[in-house]
């Protein structure tokens, strides 16, 4: 792969050429899009006050994924960060020259977070200290989309409104792959990677919760820092002098979502990204269970219209019919506080197991992820966490590391249930 970068009038373009090694179609899933993205830096800020290894970590993440034997960049980088480059073995990251000093933010650094304007991100700004900047990827829309980033801009001007400081930078980098979407998860903080030195920050914070990091959304539980992925982008982050800051990752969806019911700006987030502000769409996936989760945080009843209105949902059968369900760890804590009659949900309840356990768990934090809390606000972070949502203690620490799928997955009487619940919502 080579990469050419240009700038003009405060527009930085990124571009990518593939050579014969690299993979234009890597998995079956995605291929290559358009071969280059553009970001609309703030006012004032340009190329040259961008550091080379946060543009060349910004590389990395847009194509990692197409690449096979050689990154050639276009300009130098420090020793420091091409070491931690050293982790991919499909490629090499070849600067120009090493004569860059590494990053070191100033004294007066400060925290940035990947600010999305979602539940996660929102709850991780809660638990941040007030002067924590937000870096918000404003996303381009082309063409026929659901996307609507009404709510998205919504809550980035209320937080400005409210003192905070709030970045928007416009980048179509989702472009980059096809169909559309981030070429690797923490692709969302290119532009906070991009404006670390100009802002002196310290680190980058994310809103990656317990089930993406310790694998309770998936089949079994995994120690999140022993796992390919930190080990991958955590080396890198540090060694560009901005390591990853997981302020959430020992919260889970429950969690998140009560910081944001009890929080004063926690109303504003809003998952779905279809809808316009304070009206979800009521028509996919995430309104399906965000809906429901809210009623049960709130100890609200929920209504048989409501759930004869969200089964109805297109989106949500089709990931409802999964074995397991994305996220069914939701499901049973939901369905599990479910006392009505109204038989789909009564159903779902069976099938998730939501009829034999609580995961009570799920509402406190798992105290092994203080470790990918940055130093400077560590302390302050725990302390708020502690206070919204308390602490996992021992029993349940052990029930999380239990948390495997694997026996109700290849259990036939699982698979029947799940058989008959499929019929039913079809
Ligand atoms: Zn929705």
């Amino acid at each position: 792969m080579i990469v050419g970068v240009e700038e003009e009038k405060g527009i930085l373009s990124i571009s990518f050429r593939l050579e014969e090694s690299d993979l234009p179609k890597p998995t079956e899933k995605f291929q290559i899009g358009q071969r280059g993205c553009k970001f609309h830096l703030p006012r004032g800020v340009n190329k040259e006050e961008i550091h080379p290894d946060h543009l060349a970590l910004v590389i990395v993440m847009l194509c990692s994924p197409f690449c096979k034997g050689r990154i050639r960049l276009p300009g130098g980088i420090s020793r420091r960060f091409f070491e931690s480059t050293k982790i991919f073995s499909r490629f090499d990251v070849e600067p120009d020259h090493f004569s860059v000093e590494p990053y070191q933010p100033p004294d007066s650094a400060k925290l940035a977070l990947s600010f999305s304007g979602g539940v996660d991100s929102t709850a991780a700004l809660a638990l941040m200290p007030e002067n924590t900047v937000c870096v918000f990827l404003d996303r381009p829309i082309r063409g026929k989309s659901l996307y609507d980033k009404d709510a998205q801009y919504h809550i980035c001007e209320e937080l400005i409104g409210m003192g905070r400081e709030v970045l928007m930078i416009d980048s179509d980098l989702e472009y980059i792959r096809d169909p559309v979407g981030f070429p690797v998860d923490v692709a969302n903080s290119a532009p906070a990677v991009l404006i670390s030195q100009r802002m002196g920050f310290n680190s980058i914070a994310f809103g990656t919760i317990l089930e993406s990091a310790y694998g309770i959304g998936h089949e079994r539980y995994r120690e999140y820092s022993l796992g390919r992925h930190f080990r991958t982008w955590g080396g890198l982050f540090s060694g560009a002098g901005i390591p990853l800051n997981l302020v959430v990752a020992g919260i889970s969806e429950v969690g998140t979502s009560k910081i944001n019911v009890s929080h004063n700006f926690g109303s504003l987030s809003q998952s779905c990204i279809r809808g316009k502000r304070m009206s979800p769409c009521l028509n996919c996936w995430k309104c399906f269970r965000k809906i429901l989760l809210d009623k049960v945080i709130r100890d609200e009843e929920i209504e048989n219209s409501l759930l004869d209105e969200l089964f109805e949902i297109k989106e949500a059968r089709h990931f409802l019919r999964s074995f397991p369900i994305k996220h069914e760890n939701i499901l049973t804590w939901i369905t599990s506080r479910y006392a009505g009659n109204h038989k789909l949900m009564l159903e779902l309840k069976h099938r998730v197991r939501g009829d034999k356990m609580t995961l009570e768990w799920l509402e406190y934090w798992n105290p092994e992820s203080a470790n990918l809390i940055h130093e400077t606000c560590r302390e302050s972070v725990i302390e708020n966490i502690i206070r919204e949502i308390g602490c996992m203690d021992e029993e349940m620490l052990e029930e999380m590391k239990n948390w495997d799928m694997g026996e109700m997955l290849n259990s036939e009487h699982y698979s029947s249930i799940h058989q008959d619940f499929i019929d039913s919502i079809s």
